[in-house]
């Protein structure tokens, strides 16, 4: 008999899942829900625009989305068009594969004001997410704070500063180019609370910002450490040594050298960020890093910028009908497993870390769970009406959803579009993207 499973969103964790159910020696239809015309989720939105390389894992997503046992609803919103609990009573089982696309408080004074931004908006705004294509942030000042130093801090400040040339052949949208591109902005402040050696971003992004076209990385030797110590995996220890290596590098670059410069501050804790209704600066705390906490020492200093992004970590959305765990923003699960046929798999599951392939074992673990409850007698199977049950219920509510293969045709549309050089000119506005559908009726 064969299982139903319904897979709420499309990003790499939904994807994982249901190539691992589709492998299994068991029969299932996999139905992948997403509330936006365009599958991909992160892939799409979270990764950086010149980052294509790590993009291409679409490619095997793609041919998950058209085995025959998988089927691709877009522009479907469960909690709006389909409520979360009638999903549940037609699927045997749900599987949340929502991310943590919001962003998470950084709880300093004065974030509120114009001009900051926390890194989950910032970055769907120059990937252009239709939700945030009119965020129009004003770019156009002389220097930028960025805080945090992982991953997507320095996604952020290699953005803003690399030339309209290095940005040529990416799917960067119009918008965001032009704003960036025009913009008088020399100096990015890229300002983490601890040292160098507890930086999280990895080697090969760090290494590219000391080989871009028109801007110079910038570092006191003073904030440098002399070697990695402390207990810690082998693993760990050579990742953090080959970022000190990359760091000390960076040493001799002269400000000078280049029109812009990424400033690397270390041991800096954000107090608060001031300027009367637009951010005129941020003030810090210099550290100590303590028992691998950073600690205030009492010292304080100000930069002065004009916009700040706060990329100190994502979060999830709560569930509808689902338990939250507000703390450490994921829906609360017993590895994996959140009620009787409801799974969650990704960042919901475990917080926003780790990179793309992180979220396979997730679907790994899942489609084994719901494939032994489901194999063994203790969970009915087949009961409930699956994808027939959810073609009747959009059709009953007039419910238009998105194909695999439409989505192909707005894909190709966008490929069609794409400037001289680069993978796709990305519609932005959800309407462009029906369009080009009814445009092939
Ligand atoms: P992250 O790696 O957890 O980094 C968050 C940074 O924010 C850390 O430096 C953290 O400092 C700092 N922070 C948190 N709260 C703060 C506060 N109140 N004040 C000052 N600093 C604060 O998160 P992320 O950069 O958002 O990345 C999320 C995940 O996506 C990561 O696993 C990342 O590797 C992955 N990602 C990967 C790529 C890639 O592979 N190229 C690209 C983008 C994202 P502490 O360390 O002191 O807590």
């Amino acid at each position: 008999m064969t299982i139903s499973i319904a897979i709420v969103w499309s990003g790499p964790a939904a994807f994982y899942t249901a190539d691992a159910l589709i492998k299994a020696d068991c029969p299932c239809v996999v139905d992948i829900i997403e509330r936006l015309p365009t599958p991909y989720g992160l892939i799409r939105y979270g990764v950086a625009p010149d980052h294509e390389k790590t993009k291409n894992v679409w490619r095997a997503f793609a041919k998950t989305a058209q085995h025959d046992h998988v089927r691709f609803y877009g522009n479907v919103e469960i909690g709006r068009d389909i409520l979360l609990n009638e999903l549940r009573n037609m699927y045997d089982a749900v599987v949340l594969a929502v991310g943590a696309g919001s962003d998470r408080s950084t709880g300093i004074k004065g974030e509120d004001k114009k001009g900051v931004f926390g890194s989950a908006t910032f970055v769907n705004w120059y990937n252009g997410h239709p939700d945030f294509c009119n965020l129009n942030p004003d770019v156009n000042v002389e220097s930028a704070v960025v805080l945090g130093n992982g991953n997507v801090a320095i996604d952020v400040a290699r953005v803003l500063v690399k030339t309209p040339d290095e940005m040529s052949k990416t799917d960067l949208p119009e918008y965001a180019s032009n704003s960036i591109h025009n913009s008088i902005l020399r100096d990015v402040y890229m300002v983490g609370r601890r040292g160098p050696n507890e930086a999280k971003y990895t080697n090969v992004e760090l290494r590219e910002m000391g080989q871009l076209e028109n801007c110079v990385p910038q570092i006191d030797v003073s904030q440098i450490p002399s070697s990695v110590q402390g207990e810690m995996s082998d693993r760990d220890r050579r990742l953090r040594e080959k970022n000190l290596a990359t760091i000390k590098e960076f040493v001799d670059r002269k400000p000078e050298e280049k029109e812009k410069r990424v400033h690397f501050l270390y041991y800096s804790q954000p107090i608060e960020i001031f300027g009367e209704n637009q951010v005129e600066g941020v003030r810090f705390e210099k550290t100590r890093v303590q028992n691998g906490r950073a600690e205030g020492i009492g010292e304080y200093f100000d930069i002065k910028c004009g916009m700040v992004i706060a990329a100190t970590g994502y979060t999830s959305k709560p569930v509808q009908d689902t338990p939250f765990d507000h703390k450490a923003g994921i829906v609360k699960n017993d590895d994996g497993l959140v009620d009787k046929g409801l799974y969650a798999v990704g960042w919901i599951k475990r917080g926003p870390t780790g990179v793309i392939g992180s979220n396979k074992p997730d679907g790994k673990l899942a489609a084994e769970q719901i494939l032994s409850r489901h194999t063994s007698n203790n969970e009915s199977r087949n009961k409930k009406g699956g994808r027939e049950a959810l073609n009747a219920l959009m059709a009953e509510r007039n419910i238009r959803s998105i194909s695999f293969k439409q989505w192909q045709l707005i894909e190709e549309a966008e490929i069609a579009n794409a400037n001289d050089g680069a993978p796709r000119k990305k519609f932005v506005i959800i309407s462009d993207m029906l369009d080009v559908l009814n445009r092939d009726l």
